[in-house]
């Protein structure tokens, strides 16, 4: 060690146990104590022995509190010898780090700086930090403790991120614990003061340590370069501002530069402390202002003693005055009315709730929501509320929020408020896209550049004496309603990272990849091709959509000469090829899934990757992980073999092409006749197979429930979407997914075997009994008997609905989504993290699944093929006498894989894939949602204006044309219901009652009631009629089942004049009812536009003839199409059900809330650029269908875990 810290040791600071700090801590302790002194949260990980311990001193610190009382913290520390540098510069020998398990990556050596940032500008400049340009920083464990102890806990935790983040080569340093960097408190030197020498003297041993090979850049806001000199000879070690640090060592990046413009600005507590006086429009005074929170230890001791409730606070989407939390087991669901008792939380964070006294509590509307903007002063706010809402309402515990113990703030995508750019001040407010997020304040100097802009901005702070949250400007990302633009929004609300989305793969990545290049494609090694089972003789085939580049899975099955079949299925070996913990791996496993939207996807894997070397393209040598079974005629399993292979596929074949053969064909389009009578016995004997397969799972309970989703076609250079279609279910596709359930189901109990403790499974739990209530209703209300004892009695009510229901697709398909809403969530799990019992697939009827079959868009499947791969070759190994006798590479590094045996890791790692897979369902649904939006923007606009850009916004003069199509009530609610469009995957409302309560009726549908069949002409008519409503009439609703319209004598007089004949008197909606409706828009700038409906007619017409805006309507409900939002709208729905209490209404709120999102890039309609059509998308996976809520008791560590999460759940993806 340097002499110089050694006399700084000795001279400065004297004994590490100095006699004054120990008198000081025998002095009688304060209450905050106990909390303060915990043991230090960073030593943990290291594993560092006891036996290196020297001795233990304290920290004493005053601080003052918020209050403005001074507590005395003190801390106990051991200080060590043995804490390592965690740089893999370490000179030692053996290096520093070896003693210690070490979690994180190392610092690089290949840098010509490291960076430690101090307490201001880790506090101010956090993002600055968390972007990935930014590598190889030095967090000290100083900083760390104090941002914990000074709840800075949305600082601390960004910074820990960055340290677990492998990519970003940072670590922590435990300079506190360590002998040579320890720091004591000199008397009456501030606590700033003492951490800066900490710091310092951090600095110092690095540089030392690392024989001053690598300088150090301290980043601070408060210390210079002359400060730094007072104590030390600083050979090496340089103080920078972060302007001066970017200025020298960034100048060119903008983004670095205009993100630290921006923070610049940003209103921190400690600036709103500071001001006595503030812009006093925007802050209500003190004397209203919210309440402090509780301290921590009282809340603490309130819910231990369930005076208290805590949880994840949810706001309603579209009441977004109704909050709730999940209490306890005894009192569930307790309802946060308005914002003076949500207190300042917002969404997702962890709260503390008081229960107000029982006569102030609330019964929650279920009324569909007429604005995102809408808010309640109180559940009871009118009085025609009471006497019709209420009596269906159910009284709830209400209660207020006392104390936040974690926030949630996440980056948060806004625009400024209309007009606030005139406004002169520098604070304005701006409104988050998604409407469950208060109004933020920010600071900026010119707000003109942010009109019509979506901007990302971030949340600093809210004091009680602030009516919004004050946060900052963080950028720009474009013109509101651009289709990029709201693209980009939908990524960054997911979570998407900017890697994945833009910057593609870094160079070290790309340089692990095998080359690949049309002067030198990729060969299969001969050492590899001798140690792999050779299969290129079989005849392997892939069955996919057109166009798909990144081919997965692929197929061999024949007749064996003893009437045996023997069937592989052959997946990609992405795992050859992407080693556990290379940069391509970590920012594979970093991105979790590839995400696909409706018009473009963002690859998990290098294109080098997913579309040529690991797709299994055919007439090329392929590695793949196969699995092969003997079966006998009857498809039961004799023999299974696991193992890497190498194959050469026949055929890339098409569903439709495959259809085809099956269906008998000899010939099918775009297939040389050659290649069709090679393929068809194959495709014929896999069918055959398959069907036998399948039949088995059904009758063990199998669910066969909708597998539906919408496509879009888009015009070829742009300019629009054409139409939306269903897709098409084919057999052929129930086939495939059949021989991807097999294989996935068998390779997972193969690596349960293997890995008793910590196989990557997936599991679905069965669903909550109460949860099908509704369904039920629903269900009885149609005379049917649901019977959810069992997944087979539920599948085999099911099926008899669907027998009886004599043809009503319909109906049948909303009875199916009914039931999959009502479904828990499958998920991933590591198989140490429960018992065996509960490995089990509901949806799936099987006892053992997971992801094996999509390693090229799915990081699960990566795990399970490297784990297949330890088993297989672990037992290659004890068996010296297989054929295949020379192990591959790989089972060393497999054989030392810390994550593939660790339980606990799996497990975190099966809950981020969790998180990403959902992240990732949702960016999906939004983007579907956008342009679903576009299209009844086309749709609804006038032909002779094309398809121009419309304003954002209000767009008055714009005259609408009605698009009608036939749909389905899919819901009941107070004020009107729920109709589903099949043809278009769009759920949306159709109220009956006015904002101010009047019940209105179309002319039409009352007129229609008195008519028979109508032709073209007539409908049109209606559609126009529509919008006179006939005012005046009474409503009774029977919550889920039905409404009814009692229209006064005096109404109906008023309104029969002519040849109509007169008016109904009576109508009633029932759910199931078919209708039809017309589409239209409501625009937002602030949020995305939604769509909502308006009732046209009550049956759809029985036919009609040709092809203006009506005629598809009729065919369509007759096809056997698929319907696209549906089951994800429907999962919304699911997660209102999955409360008791709740019941509707959230449902509603959060449908309304996918509206607006749909709407979003409405008005733009010039994404003539990104045209891309989506390449490579699957079949959908029938095991995923199932997914949905999870069960209570795990909803808090889902939520806990998952940090971000707006909707609860989320439905499709593909096998
Ligand atoms: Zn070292």
């Amino acid at each position: 060690m340097s002499a110089l810290l050694g006399a700084e040791a000795q001279g400065k600071k004297g004994l590490p146990l100095d006699a004054d700090f120990a008198a000081v801590s025998r002095l009688p302790l304060d209450a905050d104590f106990a909390a303060v002194s915990r043991p230090s949260l960073f030593m943990h990980h290291l594993n560092i022995s006891p036996t290196a311990i020297m001795h233990k001193t304290e920290n004493v610190h005053f601080r003052k509190t918020n209050k403005n009382t001074v507590i005395k913290r003190v801390r106990e520390v051991y200080l060590r010898t043995d804490i390592p540098c965690l740089s893999s510069q370490c000179p030692m020998n053996p290096p520093c780090h070896e003693r210690v398990k070490v979690e994180s990556s190392l610092l690089t050596s290949e840098t010509p700086y490291y960076l430690i940032p101090d307490y201001s500008v880790s506090l101010r400049y956090v993002e600055l930090l968390e972007q990935e340009e930014l590598t190889n920083i030095i967090f000290s464990e100083t900083i760390l403790q104090r941002l914990q102890s000074e709840d800075k806990s949305r600082t601390y935790k960004s910074l820990r991120q960055v340290a677990k983040d492998p990519r970003r080569r940072s670590v922590v340093f435990c300079n506190e614990h360590c002998e040579d960097t320890h720091v004591e408190r000199e008397p009456n030197e501030s606590i700033e003061h003492r951490d800066w020498r900490a710091l310092l003297k951090s600095a110092l041993w690095y540089y030392s340590h690392l024989q001053r090979q690598v300088p150090i850049i301290l980043l601070s806001e408060q210390f210079s370069q002359a400060d730094a000199a007072e104590y030390f000879e600083i050979e090496g070690i340089t103080v920078l501002s972060a302007k001066q640090y970017l200025n020298q060592y960034w100048p060119n990046n903008s983004v670095l530069h205009e993100l630290f413009d921006s923070l610049k600005e940003a209103i921190l507590e400690e600036d709103v402390k500071n001001q006595t006086q503030e812009s006093g429009a925007l802050r209500k005074s003190s004397s209203t202002g919210y309440q402090e929170y509780k301290p921590l230890s009282e809340l603490e001791a309130g819910v231990k003693s369930e005076r208290f409730f805590q949880g994840v606070l949810k706001v309603r989407a579209n009441h977004r005055d109704q909050a709730f939390i999940r209490g306890n087991a005894n009192i569930g669901e307790i309802v946060i009315m308005g914002s003076e008792y949500r207190n300042r939380a917002v969404h997702g964070d962890v709260v503390v709730v008081e229960l107000l006294n029982k006569a102030s509590w609330v019964a929650p509307s279920t009324h569909i929501s007429y604005d995102p903007e809408e808010v309640h002063a109180a559940a009871d706010d009118n009085d025609e509320e009471r006497s019709t809402g209420r009596r269906h309402r159910e009284i709830k515990p209400t209660g207020r929020v006392v104390g936040v113990l974690t926030r949630n703030w996440q980056p948060y995508v806004a625009t400024l408020q209309e007009g606030s750019e005139k406004d002169s001040g520098s604070f304005h407010l701006v409104l988050p896209l998604s409407p469950i997020i208060p109004k933020i304040r920010i600071r900026h100097h010119d707000p003109k550049v942010l009109a019509n802009q979506r901007i990302v901005v971030r949340i600093d702070s809210w004091p009680t004496n602030s009516q919004y949250p004050n946060g900052h400007y963080v950028r720009s990302i474009g013109p509101v309603h651009e289709l990029d633009t709201e693209i980009s929004a939908i990524l960054i609300e997911h979570g998407i990272s900017v890697s994945q989305t833009t910057q593609g793969f870094s160079e070290g990545s790309l340089k692990e990849m095998p080359v690949n290049t049309d002067e030198n494609p990729w060969k299969p090694d001969s050492k590899e091709l001798s140690r792999r089972r050779d299969l290129r003789k079989h005849t392997v085939f892939s069955i996919d959509p057109p166009n798909c580049q990144d081919i997965d899975d692929a197929i061999s099955i024949r007749e064996l000469e003893n009437g045996k079949i023997e069937f592989g299925v052959h997946i990609a070996d992405v795992s050859f090829f992407v080693k556990e913990n290379s940069l391509t791996d970590l920012e594979a496993r970093s991105r979790g899934t590839t995400v696909y939207l409706s018009d473009r996807r963002f690859d998990m894997l290098p294109k080098v990757l997913s579309e040529q070397i690991c797709s299994l393209r055919h007439h090329v040598d392929r590695y793949a992980m196969s699995v092969m079974w003997t079966l006998d005629s009857e498809a039961n399993v004799l023999d299974s073999w696991f193992g890497r292979t190498v194959i050469r596929s026949a055929c890339e074949m098409e569903y439709e092409q495959a259809q085809g053969l099956l269906n008998g064909k000899d010939v099918v389009p775009n297939l040389d006749a050659k290649t069709c009578k090679q393929l068809k016995p194959s495709v014929v004997l896999l069918a055959k197979t398959m069907r036998k397969v399948r039949a088995r799972r059904m009758a063990n309970g199998g669910l066969e429930l909708e597998s539906s989703e919408v496509k879009f076609k888009f015009k070829e250079e742009g300019g629009g979407i054409t139409d939306i279609l269903p897709k098409q279910p084919l057999e052929v596709h129930q086939i495939i997914e059949e021989a991807m359930v097999m294989a996935n189901s068998h390779v997972a109990k193969r690596i349960y075997t293997g890995f008793r403790d910590s196989s990557m499974l997936r599991h679905h739990p069965p669903p909550i009994e109460s949860h099908f209530k509704m369904l039920i209703r629903a269900a009885e209300s149609r005379g049917f008997t649901i019977d959810t004892s069992s997944n087979l009695s539920l599948a085999n009510s099911l099926r008899e609905c669907a027998a009886k229901s004599q043809g009503d697709i319909e109906f049948v398909r909303l009875i199916k989504t009914m039931a999959t809403m009502a479904m828990s969530e499958a998920s991933y799990m590591s198989s140490g993290s429960c018992p065996v019992n509960e490995y089990a697939h509901y949806g799936l009827a099987l006892d053992f699944y997971t992801h094996f079959t999509s390693p090229i868009r799915r990081y699960a499947d990566l795990v399970v093929h490297r784990q297949l791969t330890a088993c297989v070759e672990g037992e290659l190994l004890s068996n010296k006498t297989t054929a295949l006798s020379a192990p591959s590479s790989t089972v060393s590094s497999l054989a030392h894989s810390e994550l593939l045996k660790n339980g606990f890791k799996m497990e975190q790692l099966a809950e981020h894939l969790n998180y990403k897979n959902r992240e990732s369902k949702f960016a999906q649904k939004d983007s579907t949602e956008l342009f679903q939006t576009l299209f009844i923007l086309q749709r609804t606009r006038r032909q002779s204006e094309g398809t121009g850009l419309g304003s954002a916004g209000k767009d008055g003069d714009e005259e609408e044309v009605p698009y009608v199509e036939a749909g389905i009530i899919s819901e009941i609610r107070e004020n009107g219901f729920f109709v589903f469009v099949p043809r278009l995957g769009i759920k949306g409302p159709v109220y009956l009652k006015e904002k101010s309560g009047d019940v209105v009726v179309p002319l039409s549908v009352l007129k229609s009631l008195t008519k028979g069949t109508k032709d073209k002409g007539e409908l049109q008519q209606q559609s126009k009629e529509h919008l006179v409503n006939v005012s005046g009439c009474e409503m009774d609703t029977d919550l889920m089942t039905k409404i009814s319209i009692s229209v006064p004598a005096t109404v109906a007089r008023e309104y029969t004049s002519d040849k109509d004949g007169g008016l109904a008197r009576n109508v009633q909606f029932r759910l199931f009812d078919k209708v039809q409706v017309a589409l239209r828009l409501k625009k937002s700038l602030a949020h995305r536009h939604s769509i909502y409906m308006t009732l046209i007619g009550l049956e759809p017409p029985k036919s009609t003839a040709d092809g203006l805006t009506l005629p598809s309507t009729n065919r369509l409900f007759k096809q056997k199409g698929s319907v696209g939002q549906q089951l994800k709208q429907d999962e919304v729905k699911r997660i209102a059900q999955q409360d008791p209490g709740l019941a509707k209404l959230s449902e509603r709120e959060l449908i309304q809330q996918i509206r607006q999102g749909q709407e979003e890039a409405t008005t733009s309609l010039k994404y003539t650029k990104s045209n891309k059509k989506k390449a490579g998308k699957k079949q959908p996976d029938p095991e995923e269908m199932y997914s949905q809520t999870r069960a209570e008791s795990s909803l808090y560590r889902l939520m806990d875990a998952f940090d971000r999460f707006r909707i609860i759940e989320s439905s499709e993806t593909e096998v």
